[in-house]
């Protein structure tokens, strides 16, 4: 009786550990962040929207997951609109491709993370990470970095991967990198396919990420929108 008294209370001890264990690592409610300014969560169940933060697994450059258990993608309301009309749009010219969300609203905290780990000199690191400082749009819920897969959810080949920091990944020198046999006719045209739903439906590009489109300019967006920290 008395050991199975002890073994009681020892289950129970090391359940009350492992219980206060997770509470220390506790993440942030992310959902309550983001709604609180006005985001809105992207919906994946649309056949040709699939989601897959890269910074929520270890695939991506820093080799580490900083998101956690943050898994879905939010945006300014006026900002999904457009991306469902981009969804739309490649519907009805491509079928067969889905957009494939890699990152989304982001929030401040990690866009300093970001910035702290980023193997790039400081001159140039402002160029592919925004200096939490001033804000990247993406902390405004109002810019996205995605990419085209097929319908198996492969993504297309677009010359380099997300948050490649050369000039490979820059969308103002295509044709010159395809004549120097950098990157191939088919690489080019699968941005352009990116590029033509994405500004059609109201997105800006930006030169130096094929993958980066903003929903509105820098100025509009820090102007209407406050920033998620
Ligand atoms: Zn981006």
């Amino acid at each position: 009786m008395k050991t199975k008294v002890f073994k009681s209370v020892l289950i129970v001890s090391f359940m009350i550990l492992l219980v206060s264990c997770s509470e220390s690592k506790k993440e942030p409610v992310w959902h309550e962040i983001y709604t609180k300014q006005g985001l809105e969560v992207v919906k994946a169940d649309s056949a040709n929207i699939k989601i897959l933060l890269r910074y929520s697994t270890a695939d991506n450059f820093l080799g580490k997951d900083v998101y956690g258990n943050l898994e879905d993608a939010y945006l300014q309301p006026e900002a999904l609109s457009k991306l469902y009309k981009a969804s739309e749009l490649l519907s009805k010219s491509h079928p067969e491709l889905k957009l494939l969300i890699w990152d989304a609203a982001r929030p401040r905290r990690i866009q300093q993370v970001l910035w702290d780990k980023a193997d790039i000199p400081l001159p140039e690191r402002s160029q592919y990470v925004a200096n939490p400082e001033s804000g990247s749009i993406h902390n405004y819920g109002c810019a996205i970095d995605l990419t085209l897969a097929d319908s198996a959810g492969n993504p297309l080949d677009m010359g380099t991967d997300y948050d490649d920091f050369s000039e490979t990944a820059h969308i103002d020198n295509e044709e010159e990198l395809v004549s120097k046999g950098v990157l191939t006719d088919l690489q080019v045209q699968n941005r352009a396919i990116l590029r033509s739903v994405m500004t059609k439906a109201g997105f800006i590009p930006i030169r130096s990420e094929w993958w980066h489109f903003d929903a509105f300019s820098r100025e509009e967006t820090k102007a209407r929108f406050k920033i998620v920290e």
